[in-house]
């Protein structure tokens, strides 16, 4: 078990164009990592992967657990070995990723994120489903449900990577959340920590497994400048 490294299927840039078809199992992606974000084929809602098991945030609000043969078009995972951990409270989403980015030193490092605990409020989004002819991530993530809840106890799960690394992975952070009794979870847009317990695991390694079986993932003629503004709209 490597827990030096961060495993990413795809990129965040294929999903730009609407790549969505999923091209791993997550069978072969819990092999990598028992810990990390995703989403699954169709861009259907988010994924949350915590201790092994990976679960689904859907549109419509219900959490359920994943099976080894459905696949995703988008994942990174890691084996959960932090080397850091430290108590945070009265924190917004803002101040945390500020104070995380700067103790931590994580501007040009990648690192994976964990806090466990009580939130005051939390705020998700869940990228709704999508059926072929797929529309670009914009497009489809232009309207898309959100949900609320205060005094969630949870778990959020992410990344942070250096910026020079957009268009390949979301540059900065993209943190992921589910909520203890698996009711409430999904992309974070924002949230206030009341008491928890934050754990930083740094890696060296980033590998990047791409999709060279997809016929549309071999034709795609990416565009930097459009990854960029989208990751920038979708993905913050
Ligand atoms: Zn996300």
């Amino acid at each position: 078990m490597d827990t030096s490294k961060i495993f990413q299927h795809g990129t965040l840039g294929l999903l730009v164009p609407g790549l969505y078809d999923g091209t791993i199992t997550a069978g072969e992606l819990l092999a990598h990592g028992d810990t990390g974000i995703g989403t699954l084929d169709g861009l259907n809602g988010e994924v949350i992967i915590l201790n092994g098991h990976a679960y689904q945030a859907r549109e419509d609000g219900q959490v359920r657990e994943i099976a080894a043969t459905e696949t995703l078009p988008f994942a990174s995972v890691h084996f959960e070995a932090p080397q850091q951990a430290t108590t945070v409270s009265q924190l917004d989403m803002a101040d945390f990723q500020r104070q995380v980015a700067t103790d931590f030193q994580l501007m040009n490092v990648f690192a994976a994120v964990r806090v466990d605990g009580m939130f005051k409020r939390v705020k998700t989004r869940v990228a709704p489903h999508q059926t072929k002819p797929y529309k670009t991530l914009v497009a489809a993530t232009a309207t898309q449900p959100e949900f609320e809840g205060t005094a969630v106890e949870g778990t959020i799960i992410g990344y942070f990577a250096p910026h020079l690394f957009q268009g390949a992975t979301v540059g900065g952070f993209h943190l992921h959340f589910l909520s203890t009794d698996h009711q409430l979870g999904g992309h974070l847009l924002d949230f206030e920590i009341d008491q928890a317990k934050l754990s930083v695991q740094k890696f060296a390694d980033f590998q990047v497994h791409l999709p060279i079986d997809n016929a549309d993932y071999l034709a795609e003629k990416f565009d930097n400048d459009t990854i960029d503004s989208a990751i920038n709209k979708a993905e913050r």
